[in-house]
């Protein structure tokens, strides 16, 4: 952070001022710590210069993708950063998508259709896996939009987290579709995802894939 601060005052003596700042570290809580420090002394010296936000080497797969998340979410939660990275040992591609996912996740940007699904119970009422996989299938272009798909009427509709459209188990055999908090019609469960699809395109809110 000192060593940051110094080439920023190397910078402003030759009245250079665009700068991006970034303090990367491999390790999470130092790299929490290095951006908090900075946001902190850049209070008080009156400077204001973006940030850039990174894990560095956080590594690959899943652990790759939490190491990543732990640092830079947890900083954009509190307001600190301006532009990010997730540096994986893996193809350069499969950085974006994360990127993209901490940012939706966190409300800042909307670039896909946001699912809310409950994790099943003894009172689920159908293969949750299953039909959020073929409601994903069917809707997934459909960015802006939140859906949920929720096992069971009991508790499902109250935790749909204001999703646009809700599927919810009903009965066995049988699915609701939610608008909202409305409830809109009962379904058989094997026409669950193309009612959906209906009550979405009657609703004008239907694009072509
Ligand atoms: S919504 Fe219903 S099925 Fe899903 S976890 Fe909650 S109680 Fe269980």
């Amino acid at each position: 952070m000192e060593s940051a601060l110094e080439f920023i005052r190397i910078c402003e003596s030759l009245n250079f001022y665009n700068l991006v700042i970034s303090l990367k570290a491999s390790r999470v809580p130092v790299m929490l710590a290095a951006y908090r420090l900075m946001v902190h002394r850049m209070d008080e010296l009156g400077m204001d210069y973006p940030l850039h936000l990174g894990v560095t080497e956080a590594g690959d797969g899943e652990y790759g993708r939490i190491k990543s998340t732990a640092g830079i979410a947890t900083l954009l939660a509190d307001g600190i950063g301006d532009t990010l990275r997730v540096s994986l040992t893996e193809a350069p591609e499969k950085e974006i998508p994360v990127c993209y996912s901490i940012l939706q996740a966190l409300g800042l940007r909307k670039t896909m259709v946001e699912y809310v699904a409950c994790p099943s119970c003894g009172r689920t009422l159908f293969n949750l896996e299953d039909v959020l996989r073929e409601v994903r299938e069917a809707t997934q272009h459909l960015t802006g939009l939140d859906i949920a798909v929720m096992g069971c009427i009991v508790n499902g509709p109250g935790e749909m987290a204001d999703a646009d459209y809700g599927y919810v188990g009903k009965q066995p055999g049988f699915i609701s579709l939610y608008r909202g908090r409305e409830e809109i019609k009962k379904v058989p469960e094997a026409q669950g995802v193309a009612e959906l699809i209906n009550l979405i395109k009657a609703d004008g809110r239907w694009v072509d894939p």
